[in-house]
């Protein structure tokens, strides 16, 4: 099947975050030109392709990655850089969907994500300001049992790294009053997104692995019996092709292009607050999201910034004014910033799949994808690109397990998912409101 499209990463810089900002220096890599010819190529340069094409090249394969702007460009270079243990899917819906045997499966990989993660940072070095524990907030007693419930489904699958805080030991760890109480992950934990991906990249490289940049697949023949990815100038034959375009794949692959929804969040970074201002806000220096539909994150960067996040647009438009739009949440929460001054703001894309659980399967004999983290992608995507790696190189028994999972089209299709599901959030914004 050939399918073709346009442009989407515009002169492909990255976008102007802190991340891009402060990010390591990375090499200038070549756009993908003339007639090619590799054993496993990868569209696309997040944590997906990454981690899939890191695993098989520690294996021995030969890998090259075609990204259409560069390495971390899309929501790994740009997300709250929150180490966060578990799909976005609870283990609780997760049982209710698709049985008792799924769900102890997927107990069994929820914490691998965040495992592989610091593995790479500690074997290639990476330098990405990691730091431990994630903490979720509650704002009402009804989110405490939630938490609480939470915490004794997870232990009851063996994981107990996680503790519930009241009030009172809350407040040591986050100094807002927003709050009445949460729930601390030891497993957790947050760092310089961006980073991490080129550390991921360089280790690819550094193992023989190709990176190309600037090179937007525009069309894919994945029915062939080996597969062929084109851009503007070039082309490329491989025996094994795996998609990891997400949210901003488009409509190159069309059969994928109905099971995920792109969906827009932002953040800010503030002007550096200094470590005594910082640390008087989060003192324990954890990573925070609230369990809100539409929840607030948040955290401190290396250099004292907080960094907050929040809000959706489905659809995955820009907000016009990003600062405006996050500055009242700022302040709900910590009300001493009202005034302080921002020196980033920006926007990415995640992909939302309508039951909230990523999906990884086939497209033929030879390609493979995995997408849909449903903007809880950090370790999932770490998670998913190896088990896809595991696949390639003959292993299928948890390709096999997660692939064969029921997928959930968006109610009305692709014309009217962005309004249902926009519905669909006001009702849950409006418990929230609500405190039910
Ligand atoms: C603002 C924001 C905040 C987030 N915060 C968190 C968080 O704190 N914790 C968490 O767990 N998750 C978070 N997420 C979600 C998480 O970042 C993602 O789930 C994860 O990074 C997905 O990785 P990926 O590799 O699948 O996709 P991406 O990182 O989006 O990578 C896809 C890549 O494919 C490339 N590509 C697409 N189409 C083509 C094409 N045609 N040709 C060539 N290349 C192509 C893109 O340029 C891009 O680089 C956040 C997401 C966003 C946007």
């Amino acid at each position: 099947m050939r399918i073709k499209t346009n442009n989407y990463a515009g002169n492909g810089a990255h976008t102007d975050s802190y991340y891009a900002a402060s990010a390591n220096p990375s090499p200038v890599r070549p756009a993908l030109s003339g007639d090619n010819t590799i054993d496993i190529c990868i569209i696309g340069a997040g944590y997906s392709g990454l981690s899939a094409g890191l695993d098989l090249a520690e294996k021995g394969h030969k890998v090259a990655i075609i990204e259409g702007a560069k390495v971390g460009w899309g929501a790994s270079g740009r997300n709250g850089g929150q180490i966060v243990n578990g799909l976005n899917a609870s283990l609780q819906t997760i049982d209710k969907r698709y049985g008792g045997e799924t769900a102890k499966f997927v107990a069994s990989i929820v914490q691998e994500g965040g495992q592989i993660i610091r593995q790479r940072i500690k074997k290639y070095d990476i330098q990405c300001d990691l730091k431990e524990n994630n903490i979720f907030t509650a704002l009402t007693s009804a989110h405490m049992r939630e938490l609480e419930e939470r915490r004794q489904l997870w232990a009851s699958y063996g994981i107990n790294n996680q503790e519930m805080l009241d009030r009172h030991d809350l407040h040591k760890h986050v100094r807002s009053e927003l709050y009445c109480g949460g729930m601390i992950d030891h497993s957790g934990g947050h760092m310089h997104p961006l980073n991490l991906a080129l550390g991921e990249a360089a280790a690819l490289e550094a193992l023989g692995g190709v990176i190309y940049e600037d090179s937007t697949v525009v069309e894919v023949d994945h029915a062939a019996s080996l597969p062929v990815v084109k851009t503007a100038q070039g082309k490329m034959t491989c025996k094994t092709l795996i998609i990891c375009g997400n949210a901003y794949l488009g409509n190159v692959v069309q059969p994928l292009a109905p099971r995920v929804m792109p969906v827009s969040t932002q953040i800010m970074a503030t002007k550096p607050l200094g470590q005594e201002l910082a640390r008087s806000l989060i003192p324990g220096d954890a990573c925070i999201e609230d369990v809100r539909y539409i929840l607030d994150y948040y955290r401190l960067s290396a250099d004292h910034r907080l960094l907050f996040g929040g809000g959706t647009v489905y659809g995955g438009a820009d907000p016009r004014d990003i600062k405006a739009k996050l500055q009242r949440n700022l302040v709900k929460v910590f009300p001493q910033l009202q005034n302080i001054e921002i020196d980033y703001a920006w926007s990415g894309n995640f992909a939302l799949s309508f039951s909230r659980v990523p999906q990884i399967g086939r497209l033929g004999n030879n390609t493979y994808f995995a997408h849909g983290y449903s903007g809880h992608g950090v370790t999932g995507s770490h998670l998913f690109g190896k088990i896809i790696s595991e696949a390639v190189n003959g292993d299928l028994s948890r390709f096999d397990v997660f692939g064969a999972l029921k997928y959930y089209p968006f109610p009305g299709g692709r014309a009217l998912r962005v309004p249902y599901s926009v519905i669909g959030s006001w009702w849950y914004a409006l418990r929230d409101r609500l405190g039910i």
